[in-house]
C-alpha cells in the first residue's frame, strides 16, 4: 500500500531529528520509503511563540495496515525523545498518517485522511512537490489548494 507521511521539528537539532527519522523508518523492512520532500520552514501552528519548524512529506510502500503503521511512527517518535509537555508546543519530531491508499477510517487512534491535510501550507507545499497530480480527498488538485500559514522551501533537500 502508499501512504503519505508529514513529518515536523522544532525542539533540539531539527535537521538531525528528521535524519534519525528517516533512518529508522526505513529501517523497519515493511517499510519502503519511495519519495522525499524538500525541507519547508514553516511558521508553527497554535502556538506562535516556539522555534519555526522544519516539515517534510515522503510517500511510502508498507505492508503495514494502517494501526500497526501507527504503531511504527510513534516507536519512532519515542525513541527521539519527544516528551508531550504542552499540546501543540515544541517537538523533536510529529509523524502524521496524512493518506492511506484510499482508504477511510476514523477509529479511537486514527483519523485517515488527515483531518487538517488540506487546510495546511506545511503539508500541502511538499506534498504538491512530490505529488503533483495528487486529488485531495475533497476532490480538488493538489496544485490548485493553497492552505494557511508561511512556509519556506529551504536549500537543503
Ligand atoms: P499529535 O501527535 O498531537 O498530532 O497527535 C497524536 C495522536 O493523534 C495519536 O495518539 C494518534 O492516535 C492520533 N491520530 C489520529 N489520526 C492520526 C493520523 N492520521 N496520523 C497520526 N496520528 C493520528
Amino acid at each position: 500500500m502508499r501512504a503519505y507521511l508529514s513529518m515536523g521539528t522544532n525542539k533540539g537539532d531539527r535537521n538531525d531529528n528528521l535524519e534519525k527519522t528517516l533512518r529508522y523508518l526505513d529501517s523497519v523492512p515493511e517499510i519502503d520509503i519511495i519519495s522525499i520532500s524538500s525541507i519547508y520552514e514553516t511558521e508553527p501552528w497554535g502556538m506562535i511563540e516556539q522555534q519555526l519548524f522544519l516539515n517534510i512529506v515522503i510517500l511510502i510502500d508498507t505492508v503495514l495496515d494502517p494501526e500497526s503503521l501507527l504503531h511504527a511512527c510513534q516507536q519512532i517518535e519515542n525513541r527521539i525523545g519527544r516528551q508531550r509537555l504542552v499540546h501543540w508546543g515544541p517537538r523533536e519530531i510529529d509523524i502524521d498518517i496524512l493518506l492511506y491508499d484510499n482508504l477511510t477510517i476514523q477509529t479511537e487512534n486514527l483519523t485517515i485522511p488527515h483531518p487538517f491535510m488540506e487546510k495546511r501550507e506545511f503539508v500541502l507545499a511538499p506534498l504538491r512537490e512530490i505529488a503533483p497530480e495528487l486529488i485531495l480527498p475533497s476532490g480538488r488538485s493538489v496544485i490548485a489548494t493553497k492552505g494557511e500559514g508561511k512556509v519556506k522551501k529551504t536549500l537543503f533537500k
